[in-house]
């Protein structure tokens, strides 16, 4: 008898995808209109695997090194089709590694660090597709543009040619209460919406995590960023 046993990262994973379904149907979105983002920084490549295995292609990376490492051994394995994604703060001396390796980066903020990447980027790659991260409630964070910035960076960026402009990406404060977050992601979404009747390419708004994913999706999130759920906690002892 075959007994057939789903994994911790297998059922993690149905769980969330069904959650993403519950929210886009809530509001009238198809569920294919949402990308779930797998967060697998500080987790080793086994979690990884157990993703794949049970479907998952799209993983996000912080830390530059780590991601590198993951995204060698994925490809001297052979393994294809796989997406990586760089959601952490990027500093100009790790930009070469981003844009030889991965194939988004959702945190430029600057036009120098989108120049260094564009001009790194290797020619026998597609370009590397970038969100502009904008720093959408959190007066403390030094991450992200405000957004009255976006047009300005966008331009730029979209005159890159090593980079596609994708849209945009924003790490709000945390926010308990589910009127406020919405209220902070329709902010969100309405920048997303400016930019996407200005630029062809723009598609993607990265909005939603684990706490406020639901409100991020009624709001128009396009890619929803969930580690915890789907790996388990960090540890991060271990770094
Ligand atoms: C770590 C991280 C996530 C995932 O956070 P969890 O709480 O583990 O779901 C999402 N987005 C960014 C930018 C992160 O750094």
């Amino acid at each position: 008898m075959i007994i057939l046993k789903m994994n911790d990262i297998a059922h993690n994973l149905a769980q969330v995808r069904d959650k993403i379904s519950a929210a886009a149907a809530q509001c009238g979105r198809a569920p294919e209109e949402v990308t779930l983002l797998a967060v697998s920084k500080t987790k080793p490549v086994s979690a990884v695997e157990e993703a794949i295995a049970a479907g998952q292609r799209a993983f996000g990376e912080n830390y530059v090194q780590e991601g590198v490492e993951k995204i060698r051994h994925f490809q001297q394995a052979g393994a294809t089709g796989l997406q990586w994604h760089f959601i952490g703060p990027l500093q100009s001396n790790k930009s070469r590694l981003v844009a030889e390796h991965f194939d988004w980066c959702h945190t430029v903020d600057r036009l120098r660090i989108a120049s260094r990447l564009s001009e790194q980027r290797p020619a026998d790659m597609a370009p590397l597709n970038v969100l502009i991260q904008v720093n959408i409630s959190d007066e403390d964070s030094k991450s992200g543009i405000p957004p009255e910035a976006v047009d300005e960076l966008a331009a730029e960026v979209a005159a890159l040619p090593g980079l596609v402009l994708r849209g945009l990406m924003a790490i709000p404060a945390p926010e308990s209460e589910y009127v406020r977050q919405f209220a902070v992601a329709q902010r969100m979404a309405v920048a997303f919406g400016r930019l996407k009747a200005q630029y062809a390419t723009v598609d993607t708004l990265s909005l939603g995590m684990s706490d406020d994913m639901e409100a991020a999706i009624a709001a128009g999130s396009t890619m929803v960023r969930i580690g915890t759920a789907i790996f388990g906690a960090r540890d991060y002892t271990k770094q």
